[in-house]
């Protein structure tokens, strides 16, 4: 597992087509990544296919950033994962704090999507992480078991990728120490492997969280790190490059 990485970004409610000329040099770089370093972007619904097709036969993943639980239906303005796998989505992040904060998703909303995700053949990123006043609390710890207990469905956890994004450290710059970040990942450990036994020591868990090329290395190294997802510094092939670098 140590010897894993995934480097994934999200462009969150970035891009239009024409930022997919640029697209190359991620595949690119998706290529020359050692082959235990993993290379992958999450876009926007509006660029999935294009971005799919420009991807195709590249080492770049190619995911959603939220999936209906419905798989079709009278739901104004929402996608649902077959619709993302069938415009070449081959996995879709789940759960990302601005969801549950601009959208008011719970765990229960978030683990219904994972389980249509899963049925439509998408691999699954879960986000948890705390606020600061739950960190200031002393909270941290329980508040993400239980996003653990309640997003993650019963499925093969080799389908399954936790990003710990403290919600405070997303797009504000700053970060938790490398020691809380360890505690934190140690801790998700702990809750994978006991619910899922051996296998959940094969978890892949990204930290995430203004991550970038001046941290990226220390934060990669902390234990139980198997790599980061990536806002703001996802969205320049600049940017974006030191840090899979630092995954190598
Ligand atoms: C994110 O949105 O998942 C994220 C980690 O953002 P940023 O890197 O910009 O903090």
């Amino acid at each position: 597992m140590a010897d894993r990485k995934l480097i994934a970004g999200n462009w969150k409610m970035n891009g239009t087509h024409a930022d997919l000329e640029r697209f190359g040099a991620y595949a690119e770089l998706a290529a020359d990544a050692p082959q235990q370093v993993r290379v992958a972007l999450a876009v926007p619904h509006t660029l999935l296919f294009s971005a799919a097709e420009r991807a195709a036969g590249s080492r770049l993943g190619i995911g959603g950033e939220d999936c209906h639980a419905n798989e079709n239906g009278a739901h104004t303005g929402c996608v649902s994962a077959p619709m993302l796998h069938a415009a070449g989505a081959s996995f879709t992040i789940l759960g990302h704090s601005e969801r549950r904060a601009d959208q008011g998703e719970t765990d229960a909303d978030v683990k219904a999507k994972a389980e249509a995700a899963l049925r439509a053949g998408l691999d699954l990123i879960i986000c948890v992480g705390e606020t600061e006043a739950e960190r200031d609390a002393g909270d941290a710890e329980s508040v993400v078991g239980r996003q653990l207990a309640g997003s993650i469905p019963e499925c093969n956890p080799a389908r399954l990728t936790i990003a710990y994004e403290p919600v405070w450290a997303i797009g504000t710059g700053r970060t938790p120490t490398v020691e809380d970040v360890a505690a934190m990942h140690d801790h998700i450990r702990s809750a994978l492997a006991a619910r899922f036994g051996e296998a959940g020591q094969g978890v892949l868990i990204l930290y995430g969280g203004s991550v970038k090329a001046s941290n990226a290395a220390e934060l990669l190294s902390a234990s139980n790190v198997g790599g980061a997802l990536v806002g703001g510094a996802s969205l320049k092939i600049e940017d974006f490059r030191p840090i899979v670098e630092a995954a190598a």
